[in-house]
């Protein structure tokens, strides 16, 4: 008797469950790209942006990709998906977070830039990752206006993905989608290294 008392309290449970997800997936009727934001000072922001790239690009979707970070030029996600088609722009070359050679920053930045405000003006592209965005904002090595600007006027149909910790307020707000990684652990700290395959 127990256990069937509890079958049933647990069955209309459910079914109630079942009726709100359905109420609010029937309300959910608008079809456009998103701005998704990764920021937080946790791993697995870039992760997360390539693994959505790898989701679009396994359903025929045209994507492009900005690093806005010194090139590791053998990176995992650019060995996987340059051969697929998905078009990689790195700021690499003449990027110096060492030498602290802020106008040398600025250019490269600026190039990667180009490219990527080409990308928010073509609908041809479905998905546009610009990774490590925020910090480009943050040193003032990009324009925060000209970014939101580009952002919010692509085509409708074209989504974004913006990744790096500390992401400016005004890109928070335009944003559909945001998730903030929290680092509960990091291995790092532990003194284990960064290693291929996991860390790039
Ligand atoms: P990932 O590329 O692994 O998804 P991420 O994009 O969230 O990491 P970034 O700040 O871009 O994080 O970090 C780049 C590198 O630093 C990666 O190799 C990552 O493993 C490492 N990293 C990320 N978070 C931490 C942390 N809290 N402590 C130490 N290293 C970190
Ligand atoms: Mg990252």
């Amino acid at each position: 008797m127990e256990a069937r008392a509890n079958n049933d309290r647990h069955r209309q449970r459910q079914q109630k469950l079942k009726e709100q997800v359905d109420t609010r997936v029937a309300a959910a009727t608008e079809k456009k790209g998103i701005l998704i934001v990764f920021t937080g000072n946790g791993k697995g922001k870039s992760t997360a942006a390539f693994g959505t790239a790898t989701r679009a690009v396994g359903h025929g979707k045209t994507v492009g990709i900005a690093q806005f970070i010194k090139g590791q030029w053998d990176n995992g996600e650019y060995n996987t998906l340059q051969p697929l088609g998905v078009e990689f722009h790195i700021m690499g070359t003449g990027f110096t977070w060492e030498t602290q050679n802020r106008q040398a920053d600025i250019e490269a930045a600026t190039v990667v830039w180009q490219e990527s405000k080409r990308m928010l003006a073509d609908a041809h592209y479905d998905l546009v990752v610009l990774d490590e965005l925020t910090y480009m904002l943050a040193y003032h090595y990009l324009d925060t206006q000209e970014v939101i600007n580009a952002i919010e006027n692509r085509p409708a149909g074209q989504s974004v993905i913006v990744t790096g910790r500390g992401c400016h307020t005004l890109l928070l707000e335009l944003a559909d989608t945001v998730s903030e990684i929290r680092p509960v652990k990091h291995a790092f700290d532990r003194g284990i290294q960064a290693q291929i395959g996991i860390d790039w």
